[in-house]
């Protein structure tokens, strides 16, 4: 089960994530945990990509297909993984599929939690911050006992900066653009299965449940 997991900030995907690699049994890879995981190990590549980081500069596309490369011949993936974060553009999913090629494998699915973008704004405009002891709620889906109000502390609870209306349209925007090619061109391969997300987590993971076994 080699799956690629898809969706916009708020989409979910952490969520539904978990619940999917915990079903199945396979890895969930993460382009942060993957590039991590590198640095830690010491690996040729991961020192390159950390020479990179340090310097503020952008991870270039041989050294991350390397690194990506590195985690899918681990013996963990035999079974499968759940590809998240990575690709994210259309050059990266051609050097995945020739990896995978390489690998003597290829994808299944590509699954994408879909969202109304209205409602990512709502879910991301929503959270709450206390500036003393770090607790976050939800207006909607978290709310403290006292509106505005921290419940360990009492604290006034704010809204970050990357929280605000603006930046989460414009994050959303930028995250929509680097999607659709990518999401086209799984289409056009066949691999693409897109999943309601606008619902109660409990739901959407029956959807993707369901999904997976009729289609494996
Ligand atoms: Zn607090």
């Amino acid at each position: 089960m080699n799956l690629i997991l898809m969706g916009l900030p708020g989409a979910g995907k952490g969520t539904q994530a978990e619940k999917i690699v915990e079903k199945y049994d396979i890895p969930h890879i993460s382009t942060g945990d993957m590039f991590r995981s590198a640095i830690k190990e010491g690996t040729e590549l991961g020192k390159e990509a950390k020479s990179y980081m340090d310097e503020g500069a952008l991870v270039p596309d041989e050294v991350t297909i390397g690194i990506v490369r590195e985690r899918l011949s681990k013996p963990d993936c035999e079974k499968g993984f759940l590809l998240d974060g990575f690709p994210r553009t259309l050059d990266q999913a051609e050097a995945l599929e020739n990896l995978l090629g390489d690998l003597e494998t290829s994808l299944d699915h590509v699954l994408h939690i879909n969202v109304p973008q209205s409602k990512l704004v709502e879910r991301l405009t929503g959270r709450r911050v206390c500036p003393e002891c770090g607790a976050t709620y939800h207006e909607q889906f978290n709310p403290p006992q006292t509106p505005g109000k921290c419940d360990h502390d009492g604290a006034s609870l704010i809204q970050r900066e990357d929280d605000q209306p603006e930046t989460v349209k414009n994050r959303l925007e930028v995250n929509l653009e680097q999607a659709q090619p990518l999401l086209d061109f799984y289409k056009g391969k066949g691999y693409l299965v897109t999943v309601e997300g606008d619902r109660d987590i409990h739901d959407v993971f029956t959807d993707i449940d369901q999904l997976l076994q009729r289609l494996s």
